[in-house]
């Protein structure tokens, strides 16, 4: 039973500072196993975001998929890739999301990225640098602390992580480059990572210096940039 379970979490290796090169996430099958956790650098009580993220997947328009989930008891922040199409953003339990209608991420790289602040409840998307109309939720909310940051599984149940899984809400393609802050960024900040210049850390989520706890059929890839 040890020996399964240390074959079954393999820690990745952080990236080495003037490396110019990136890791990658790989969800090659669809399965209710493969994940990834992440492990936040700092308390993530949030009254603000900025979530970034590359993504391509094959799965247009079959099912929804999960980008993103961060949860405790319940979910606390998700990112979906809704069936109908369109980017959506879930705080809490709320059943309602706020969803963006913008095009499908497909098999080429897209870069993503999600700001809310919760002083107005101001929510956009930024699809390769372009950004969506503002849309207001979840106004004086706040995102607790004490959760885990999954990639490629909606985790229904954070104690049991995989019993909670669902096949058909995985994420089946190339994932990277997942950073957050604790605060919006500007859109010429959005801009410029999504050319590929230097711009301040997240400082919750740093896609070059943290670590990955990897579960199931994942393959972790080294990526020129
Ligand atoms: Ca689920
Ligand atoms: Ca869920």
């Amino acid at each position: 039973m040890r020996l399964y379970a240390f074959l079954f979490l393999i820690s990745v290796p952080f990236i080495v500072e003037g490396d110019r090169s990136t890791q990658t996430v790989i969800f090659p099958t669809q399965t209710s196993t493969s994940y990834v956790e992440m492990t936040p650098k700092k308390d993530m009580t949030l009254r603000a975001f900025t979530l970034c993220l590359q993504v391509a997947t094959e799965l247009s328009g079959e099912r929804e998929i999960i980008l993103f989930a961060y949860g405790k008891r319940d979910d606390e922040l998700n990112v979906w890739r809704e069936q109908n199409g369109g980017i959506s953003l879930y705080l809490g339990e709320s059943s309602n999301g706020a969803t963006f209608n913008v095009p499908d991420p497909g098999a080429l790289h897209t870069h993503l990225c999600l700001t809310w602040d919760s002083m107005t409840g101001a929510s956009t998307v930024f699809m390769n640098g372009r950004r969506s109309l503002t849309k207001v939720y979840k106004k004086g909310h706040t995102i607790p602390a004490g959760g885990k940051v999954i990639l490629g599984q909606d985790p229904d149940n954070i104690e049991k992580m995989e019993a909670g899984f669902d096949a058909k809400q995985s994420l089946v393609g190339e994932i990277f480059d997942v950073n957050l802050w604790d605060f919006v960024l500007s859109d010429s900040d959005i801009l410029d990572l999504y050319s590929g210049k230097k711009v301040q850390r997240g400082n919750i989520f740093d896609w070059e210096t943290t670590n990955l706890r990897v579960s199931g059929n994942t393959v972790v890839l080294k990526h020129q940039v």
